[in-house]
């Protein structure tokens, strides 16, 4: 038996995980990350489009600041996300930011003087101030007020990523690769570490840790095409939820991204409509000015995914033998723009389409691309329920996307929470209350049962095959809980999947019955935690009778704040369950800082709750006392929320940016 003991085990090596690790070595803790493939390639890497910090230094981002960033995220959310949360992480955002430079991401920069722009499919000059030249420079992207998202062409994650290792490295955190976190060790409620395999050997691996961190990413890879890299299965959510301590939050919740290239599903970043890309119909006309007149293809991505789709389904799609699919035109960009600034959306073109996108449409189509459901967290990354169990980043549902994220604050929450989480696990084990003490007998029983599992796999003859179980349940997630959901289809979605979950149980493993380096043995104990994955969300979208953000009901069009403004909270009872336990977190609108209103998308169907106008009338006093009294805008914010006191004292001080004082 092995058993590695340290104080932090972070289990994944994406931006999240890496900047847990390199956090808590800075407060002199050891950490070791286990991962399923080299850092490097982490999806993280496969981040195009940017990272929103409100830095204000370029022309179109003047006037950008947290509060502006603040609104719209919350916005974005559809009112879902934790207001607090937003707020700390559109506070640091600028710090993690600058940080990141200084390891060495090669931001791209403002230059001084005029440079063209294409906005709304005309050529604009636009001047940058000479006292801005050299600074980090952004673009435009969905559902931003001004240009925030910060760039390095269109490989943001692969230059974060790499300098993020490359930190981790200089700090001396270990890393095990290719180690597979397949359950967690806990007792009375308290999380003690991990069982990994080693995929290459096979062995199991007892991990016996202080504090537990998962940073697994998403769960993308429970639909048949999405824009996720083949790893990201859930099976970090899913080890969280067989605890059946730990909680998932809001797994409903999944964003469609309006252009990934069809067939394959390969994104095609934001930043090509964020920079003045276009979208186009059959007959080559742009639609979602008819749509969208304000916002146009800069809408919110739910809402942009929803209307082409719409758009297709009036008969306005190209037709093709993969499906119906509309156009994204860069041609307008030119040759120059597109190799400087969407290289990577050239490459994937021209390898993947065998087109040049600076002459030809590229063909797209909305697809599954995030997740914005995850472990339920308190402020601190804390599971509510399972204690010394953290999580951040997509693995996580720390909420500061809601019911939708917006383009670039995904990698900004990977690297902005990593930090903050970092020191409250280490505050937590500078406490007394991180001591355990876990009998090796009982880590013991933990191997045992995962080397059961493992045997009973192998020794199964004439049972189902994982690969079909899987596909059909990708099918299902595809077909009937997608971009446009209906009660009818997704109670088949739940029934078929608890069928498919029961059938799981009688799994046998096809092809090579060998203990090592096997991709058959993996997918076979993979499949049935992505079906309890599959189930979570299939499920709270069934049950979630309104629409909100990315879960749109055909059948419940409305938002309605007066029965769901709440956070779908699942678990799951006990190992023989086919099905998971739903609770409800009340969303209180009484505290909030931007109380629910009209997000500004089509027509308003909001049903509002009783306490809305309310909190209204009481957020617009307070602001006219204040503003009367000339309190400024920091102190008019942490009268309505405050929030400053819930963050490591370190980083509570002010950014500063351009003509702010
Ligand atoms: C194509 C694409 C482009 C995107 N572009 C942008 C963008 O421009 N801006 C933006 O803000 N967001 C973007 N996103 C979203 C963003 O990239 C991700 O949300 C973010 O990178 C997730 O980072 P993470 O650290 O949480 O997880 P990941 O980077 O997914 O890392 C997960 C880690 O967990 C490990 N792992 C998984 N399971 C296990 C296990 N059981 N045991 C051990 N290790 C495990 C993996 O090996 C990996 O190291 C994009 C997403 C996609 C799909």
């Amino acid at each position: 038996m092995k058993i590695i003991y340290t104080d932090v085990l972070i289990i994944g090596g994406g931006l999240a995980g890496l900047r847990v690790a390199t956090g808590v070595r800075e407060r002199g803790n050891d950490a070791v990350v286990l991962t399923l493939v080299p850092p490097k390639r982490s999806h993280s890497a496969a981040a195009q489009g940017g990272m929103q910090a409100s830095l204000a230094n370029c022309k179109m981002g003047e006037g950008d600041n947290e509060d502006v960033h603040f609104s719209d995220t919350i916005k974005g959310s559809d009112w879902g996300a934790d207001q607090i949360v937003a707020r700390m992480f559109t506070h640091c955002a600028p710090k993690a930011i600058r940080e990141l430079a200084h390891w060495g991401v090669p931001w791209s920069r403002v230059r001084r003087g005029d440079h063209t722009s294409i906005i709304n499919a005309k050529k604009v000059t636009i001047s940058e101030k000479d006292e801005a030249h050299g600074l980090i420079t952004a673009r435009d992207f969905g559902g931003t007020k001004k240009w925030r998202t910060c760039y390095t062409s269109d490989g943001t994650g692969h230059s974060m990523l790499y300098a993020m290792d490359n930190k981790a490295h200089e700090d001396n955190v270990e890393i095990h690769e290719r180690l597979e976190a397949i359950s967690l060790i806990h007792e009375n409620g308290r999380c003690c570490g991990a069982i990994a395999r080693n995929l290459m050997s096979g062995e199991l691996v007892a991990y016996v840790a202080k504090a537990t961190t998962i940073a697994t990413g998403g769960y993308g890879r429970i639909y048949s095409v999405s824009t996720n890299a083949i790893i990201c299965q859930g099976i970090g959510q899913a080890i969280a939820l067989e605890t059946g301590v730990a909680t998932l939050g809001n797994m409903e919740a999944i964003q469609f991204h309006p252009t990934a290239i069809v067939p394959v599903g390969i994104l095609t970043t934001e930043g090509c409509r964020g920079d003045g890309g276009l979208l186009l119909d059959k007959d080559g006309y742009r639609f979602m000015p008819d749509y969208e007149p304000d916002k146009k293809e800069l809408a919110s991505r739910d809402v942009v995914s929803r209307r082409m789709t719409e758009h297709m389904r009036k008969g306005k799609g190209v037709k093709s033998r993969y499906g119906d699919h509309l156009w994204l035109d860069i041609t307008i960009l030119g040759r120059e723009h597109i190799e400087k600034n969407l290289r990577e959306v050239k490459e994937i073109c021209e390898n993947f389409l065998g087109i040049d996108p600076a002459v030809d449409w590229i063909p797209v189509r909305p697809t599954q691309h995030y997740s914005m459901g995850g472990i339920r967290t308190k402020y601190t990354g804390e599971s509510q329920t399972l204690k010394g169990l953290y999580s951040c980043g997509e693995a996580a549902c720390w909420d500061m996307h809601g019911f939708n994220r917006l383009g670039g604050n995904s990698v900004s929450e990977t690297v902005v929470s990593g930090m903050l989480v970092a020191e409250y696990i280490s505050d937590f084990l500078d406490s007394d209350e991180s001591d355990i003490t876990i009998d090796t007998k009982n880590v013991e029983k933990f191997l045992k049962i995962e080397q059961d599992k493992i045997d009973t796999l192998l020794s199964k003859e004439n049972g189902e095959d994982a690969y079909e179980l899987r596909r059909r349940m990708e099918e299902i997630m595809m077909e009937k809980v997608g971009i446009f959901r209906n009660g009818n289809d997704l109670q088949d979605a739940v029934t078929e999947l608890e069928e498919l979950l029961k059938r799981s149980k009688n799994i046998e493993v096809f092809r090579s019955k060998s203990r090592a380096s096997n991709p058959a043995l993996e997918n076979a104990y993979r499949t049935q935690k992505m079906i309890k994955i599959a189930l979570t969300v299939a499920y709270g979208a069934l049950l979630r009778t309104e629409s909100r953000g990315a879960h749109s009901r055909e059948d419940y069009p409305k938002r309605d704040d007066a029965n769901w403004l709440k956070r779908t909270i699942m678990s799951w009872g006990d190992e023989s369950d086919t099905m998971p336990t739903v609770s409800y977190e009340e969303i209180d609108i009484s505290t909030m800082e931007l109380p629910p209103g009209f997000r500004g998308y089509g027509k308003d169907l909001t049903q509002h709750h009783d306490n809305t106008k309310v909190r209204q009338e009481v957020v617009d006093k307070m602001k006219e006392e204040l503003e009367s009294k000339g309190a400024n805008r920091f102190e008019i914010q942490n009268e309505l929320m405050p929030f400053l006191d819930k963050l490591p004292k370190k980083y509570r001080g002010r950014n500063e940016r351009f003509g702010e004082i």
